[in-house]
């Protein structure tokens, strides 16, 4: 996962001609925690957990970036997700630097009060390392709203009444309008202007998604507004497909009540691994990393892919990819709207006032609209793929701000 993030980084650092010693300083991080959780199960039993935070890069402003609740989390993955959110926050251009982190657990296999637990526990563990004007955790995969409220009652506990430490929150608790769908409305948001550009519109788009999480099922829920038909949706659970178009409210309420996508009547049970390459105009991939690979790349129908989870294409896939002509809307642009309203609730705690939902919509689609610009005009101008564009744009704004700081003498951004 971390080799893979630093291919891209260095797609864009051979456009800008970046020297070895530059790109060295830019990907490794600034601090890596690793903490030990010792709590006890509801059923009397020591359970042991390891919690991660690896704060990748400062330039631009305090820390930002999602925990992710999986027990394939570790160092390596967050400090690679870390990686991608410094070029994510940069590229829609907001005054956060990156970070990531998370805890080994499998919720699923845990009661909410040992949830509860190990979650205030690994609090406890970084207080010193996060906090409003430090760095700002937020929810991913297996996280959500609850759980930064947990966070937030931990952390003022040790620091006093703090609702910036982290964002997400639930809306009755400093929360912010517009959170929770805000990934999902980004990627529509920039599928929207893509097919706009070359066009087209949403109504009528054929969509087949992987994930039916935050990201995913809101993502569906919104393009299906909007007129796309959503034909195929697969999850850890299984998968399933209608032709005509599922019903999308219908099939959140059956993952709301029962887990997964499995077993929804409103439509068949097919293969998840079919999903990914299902005869569809748009791909959203939008559940764990590695989705997309040299194995099913060759088969993908889709004409674009827009990229809702982190990092779910492998950079061979992406070659094949860009070779048959797909175009990708990468994560660290697709999926920015999370983090975009991230930064719109922690202004608001900050300034101890609260936006309605219309302004928040609304700030978002601007923000989204310039990112998708300002990428698409990179690209354009230096006749590179999306992706490259992306990381150009970001590695350039957090270079220049990392210069600005230092009375360095060598521009190093400025051989490209
Ligand atoms: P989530 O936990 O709400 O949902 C994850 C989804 O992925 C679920 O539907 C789950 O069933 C599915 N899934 C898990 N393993 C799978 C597998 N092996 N095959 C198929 N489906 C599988 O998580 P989320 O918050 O929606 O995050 C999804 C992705 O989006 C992650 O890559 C995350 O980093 C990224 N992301 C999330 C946010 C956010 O605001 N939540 C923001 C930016 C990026």
């Amino acid at each position: 996962m971390l080799a893979d993030s630093h291919l891209y980084f260095h797609r864009a650092a051979d456009v800008l001609k970046l020297e070895d010693r530059i790109r060295e300083i830019i990907i490794s991080p600034r601090r890596t925690v690793k903490v030990e959780i010792v709590t006890e199960s509801e059923a009397g039993k020591l359970m042991h957990h390891y919690g991660y935070r690896v704060q990748h890069n400062a330039a631009r402003g305090p820390m930002k970036g999602g925990l992710r609740f999986h027990p394939s989390m570790d160092e390596d993955h967050a400090g690679a997700l870390a990686n991608l959110m410094t070029w994510k926050t940069a590229v829609v251009d907001i005054p956060f630097g990156g970070a990531k982190g998370g805890i080994n657990c499998d919720p699923s296999k845990l009661t909410k009060h040992e949830l509860n637990d190990i979650t205030r526990s690994f609090v406890g563990e970084i207080k010193d390392i996060i906090g409003p004007q430090l760095d700002i955790p937020a929810p991913d995969v297996n996280t959500n709203a609850e759980i930064m409220g947990w966070i937030m009652d931990e952390y003022s506990k040790y620091e006093g009444f703090s609702p910036a430490v982290v964002t997400g929150k639930p809306v009755h608790l400093f929360g912010s309008e517009g959170r929770e769908e805000a990934t999902g409305r980004g990627v529509m948001y920039v599928l929207r202007q893509h097919l706009e550009s070359v066009g087209q519109e949403l109504q009528g788009t054929t969509v087949a998604l992987q994930g039916f999480g935050n990201v995913g099922s809101w993502a569906a829920r919104l393009m299906a507004e909007q007129g796309a038909k959503i034909v195929a949706v697969a999850d850890h659970g299984g998968a399933v497909a209608h032709e005509a178009g599922l019903d999308v409210l219908a099939l959140a309420e059956w993952v709301a009540s029962n887990g997964t996508v499995a077993g929804f009547a409103g439509g068949d049970a097919v293969d998840g691994a079919d999903v990914l390459t299902w005869d569809v105009d748009v791909l959203v991939p939008a559940a764990l990393e590695n989705a997309i690979t040299i194995e099913n790349a060759p088969d993908i129908k889709a004409k674009v892919i827009v990229e809702g989870a982190n990092g779910p294409t492998t950079p061979e896939a992406d070659v094949i990819l860009r070779e048959r002509g797909i175009t990708v809307i990468p994560d660290i642009l697709a999926n920015a709207g999370g983090v975009t309203v991230s930064y719109f609730e922690w202004a608001q705690n900050i300034q101890r006032f609260s936006w309605t939902r219309e302004r928040v919509n609304e700030e978002l689609a601007k923000k989204m609209r310039e990112a998708y610009q300002a990428v698409t005009a990179v690209a354009a101008g230096r006749d590179i793929d999306l992706r490259t564009a992306a990381f150009v744009l970001a590695i350039e704004r957090v270079g220049k701000a990392a210069m600005a700081r230092f009375p360095i003498r060598e521009d190093v951004f400025g051989a490209g």
